[in-house]
This record gives C-alpha cells, structure tokens and sequence, in this order.
C-alpha cells in the first residue's frame, strides 16, 4: 500500500498555523472557510466550516463519504471494487498553508483538503496526495517541476444558458474589453489580492469566451491555484449578475474551453529546456521528460480530457490539439514547445500540453504528467521528428508516413488506452486508478447514444 504524504511533522506544523491563522482571519473580516476537493469526475465539492472550527478541521479534519470517489458529473453514484455503498468516512484535513482569503466572496476564506482515513493515515484514492507523491518523486530524481493551468472559460447573464454572453466578438478585440471593462477590472484586482500573479487576461476567440494565465508554482500549488482562480471567476462573476462555465464545450459546434498545461523543468536552479544540445536547445533530460509525455499521451487524455464533451472539444483544427505530436510554437500539436523570446529562453521556455480541458482534475493531471514525464527520463527517450503544419490538414497516409497519430476521439477509447498504461496504472496505484476508471465508464454509459446539444446543456454548469 502506497502511504502518500503528509507526513506527521507536516500534520503537526498545520496544526500549529492553524489557531494563529484562525485569529488572523477573524480579524480580517472573515467568518466561515470552504474546504474544497475535486473528485474523480472534475467536479469540485466543498465542505465548509466557521473560522471558530477550522483549528479543530486542521487537526482531526471534517468527514466525508469515500462514496464521492465515485460521484459522476450528474450527481449519480457509480462503484468500483474499492468503493462503493454508504458506509465509511473519510476526514478531509485543510491544508492552512495553502488558504486564502477569497477576495470576490466577502468575509469567507478557502483552502484545500488533503484526504486521510480515520486512523490519520492518508488516503490512497487522495487525488491532491498523488500529485504531491509524484513531485516528490520529481525532485528526488533532482528535478523541480514549474506548471501553471491556462483557464479558458465562457460567461454569460445569471439565469441564462448561453444566449447573452458576456461578448460576441471580435476575438481578442479591444472593443470588448471597453464592455466588460468593469467586470475585468474587478476580477484581475481580486486575483491579484488574492496572491494569483495574473500573466495575462483576454477575450478569447469564442464568443462569451475569456481566458485569463496565471504565474507559475510547485505542481500541488499550481493545481490549488486553479481552482482558487475558477472560484474566484465564478464569484465575481456572480456579483456581476453572470456565471461562468469551464465546461470544455459550452455551444455545440463552437471552439471550447482549453485547460492547457504548461510546465518547466529544473535541475539545481537551471532550466533544462534551455541550454542543452537536444531540439531547440533541450537538454537530454528535458527531452526525454517531453518524450515520456508524448508517449503516454493516448493514455493521459482520459485524466487530461476525461469528460463525454471532452470529446466535442478535442477535434482537428480548433487548436485544441487533437494529435499526439509536437512542435516548436504548433498550436495544433497536442504538445507545443515554446521557446520564449530570445533573451528569455533560460527562464521562458517551456512545454505546454494543449489537449486538456477543466473538466480534468487538475491534481490528477499534474500527477499523470509527471509520472508520464519521469517514465521519459528514466527510458532516455528522444523526441520524434517535430511537426510544423497543422496535423488536420495531412491525409491519413501522411500521418501514417509520419508516425502522427489522432487521440482518442471517446471516453471509451481514452479509458482503454489508460488501462493498458503500466506507468500511470502503477503511479496512481489501485485505490486511485479503480474510482478513476469507474468513474470514467460510468459516464460513458450515462451519455451513450445522446446527443451533442444534449451532452453539452448537461454538462455545462458543473465544472
Ligand atoms: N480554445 C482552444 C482550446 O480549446 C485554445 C485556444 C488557444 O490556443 O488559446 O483549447
Ligand atoms: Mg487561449
């Protein structure tokens, strides 16, 4: 049996932050902390408890069913042989390190949990654990991984469905930005508060569609950071008179939500996408960590884009990366490198992983990417030939001739991919994997034979 840390010394130091952090609250106004965990359907369920308890939370943490390994999107409950039926209890323990006060939602606080059994040893299904025990396996191998989730999302007026979207176009356009002027104020400042390092915010392409990147972290960090930003998205979206939607297709037929991932590798302070011999001065190891994410990119799409409508999304020419291939700056290419500006390279370059969307749990992702990743390196793997064109454009027997091959185009075909992968079956271990994949079936039944507007309406509120 896997023990995913926390270790008992992190347990005690949380206990120790957590009254000194429950005064500082108090004083701050804030009066209640919503303890948050994503699940093995992307659904992100919350818990909550007033400032007064969250010492107790820390210490002995709040109970919940182990049943939710095994929720669907819809609230239906599936099994596996390790879960199932209502009884047992899990406690989920708040991380205080990682709280925060939640700038768009007045006087409350959030932070995320870490599951562990009622015998305070870690859960072995614990999604944030995984992605914690796969960094850790990382910088025992000496490197330090970066990743940050680009949030693509689509808004529009409370009470409606996808008729008045916050815009209509143009893409990118700066006349947008002069009618949501207000509302993207609002929300760069409250992430800003928030302790988010905004990158960048935009209109992106779709109408209702905007996308907002955020600075880099440790890959638990980055993955605590998402759903803190979609939160915060959300609230303030709401105080706005709007929600907002992360679904990766929220039109049928439309361009979707990305939930790209970008990450950067560190070996003793120094980039390893820089400076080496290998493609656009990759070095052996870098390579051979993109390499191993390359080669487990069939299987990795069912964590990365596990939904019914992830396969809306995931379609040639959309940039959404429908091909497992890479390329320099390719944003057709399910792996893009990008190299940054010259002068930059040795803190700018990195590989983003395009095929993902938000309906992915984000610790799930990151955990999968790594262990796909350090895979690479351990085999030494080099890259294929790099592709320049858009994959979608070339006929099936110039994608056969080069190698390039589609991704997964269901659920079914993604999951299958997934159960055949030795290194992500053994990172995840059964208590993980066994939820997982009967979570992942049980949707594709749920939705089997509906249609496109139908899977997409019953989608598009959840995530
Ligand atoms: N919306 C696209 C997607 O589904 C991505 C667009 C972009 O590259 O920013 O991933
Ligand atoms: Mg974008």
């Amino acid at each position: 049996m896997i023990h995913a840390m926390p270790s008992a010394e992190e347990m005690a130091r949380r206990a120790d932050q957590a009254s000194a952090l429950a005064e500082s609250l108090l004083v701050q106004g804030v009066r209640a902390v919503a303890l948050s965990q994503v699940d093995n359907a992307g659904v992100t369920r919350v818990k909550t408890v007033p400032v007064s308890r969250l010492e107790r939370a820390v210490k002995y943490g709040v109970g919940m069913s182990p049943v939710f390994e095994v929720f669907l999107v819809n609230d239906s409950i599936t099994s596996s042989d390790e879960v199932g039926g209502p009884v047992g209890d899990l406690r989920l323990m708040p991380d205080p390190s990682a709280l925060r006060v939640l700038a768009a939602q007045p006087g409350w606080a959030w932070a995320p949990v870490d599951k562990h059994t009622q015998e305070g040893e870690a859960y072995a299904g614990c999604q944030r654990s995984f992605a914690r025990r796969m960094a850790r396996r990382a910088t025992d191998a000496g490197i330090d991984v970066r990743m940050t989730f680009e949030l693509e999302w689509f808004q529009a007026a409370l009470g409606s469905e996808v008729d008045n979207p916050i815009h209509t176009g143009p893409g990118y356009g700066l006349p947008v930005l002069a009618t949501i002027s207000d509302y993207a104020r609002d929300l760069i400042a409250a992430l800003e508060e928030e302790g988010v390092g905004v990158e960048q915010f935009h209109p992106e392409y779709a109408m209702g569609q905007l996308e907002v990147s955020v600075a880099p972290s440790d890959p638990v960090g980055a993955a605590d950071t998402t759903v803190l930003v979609r939160q915060t998205i959300r609230a303030m979206a709401a105080t706005h008179g709007m929600r907002a939607s992360f679904s990766p297709i929220v039109v049928a037929g439309h361009v979707g939500n990305g939930g790209h991932v970008h990450f950067s590798l560190w070996r003793d302070g120094k980039n390893l996408f820089d400076g080496g011999r290998g493609p656009y001065g990759m070095t052996a190891e870098g390579e051979a960590f993109v390499a191993g994410v390359l080669a487990e990119l069939p299987a990795l799409v069912a964590v990365g884009s596990p939904s019914v409508p992830s396969y809306l999304r995931l379609i040639p020419s959309h940039w959404a990366g429908a091909f497992a291939c890479w390329g320099r700056e390719n944003r057709e290419a399910a792996v893009r490198f990008v190299t940054g500006m010259l002068g930059t390279r040795d803190t700018a370059a990195n590989t983003e992983v395009k095929c993902f969307d938000q309906s992915a749990n984000p610790y799930l992702v990151a955990g999968a990417l790594i262990a796909a990743g350090l895979a690479g390196v351990e085999k030494d793997l080099r890259l294929p030939d790099e592709v320049t064109v858009d994959p979608g454009g070339l006929s099936a027997d110039e994608l056969a001739h080069q190698g390039i091959q589609r991704l997964p185009q269901s659920v079914e075909e993604a999951l299958s991919n997934l159960e055949k992968s030795d290194v992500l079956r053994d990172a995840m271990g059964p208590m993980l994997f066994g939820p997982f994949a009967a979570v992942r079936r049980g949707e594709a039944e749920a939705f089997a034979g509906k249609g496109p507007e139908e899977i997409v309406a019953a989608h598009r509120w959840r995530y």
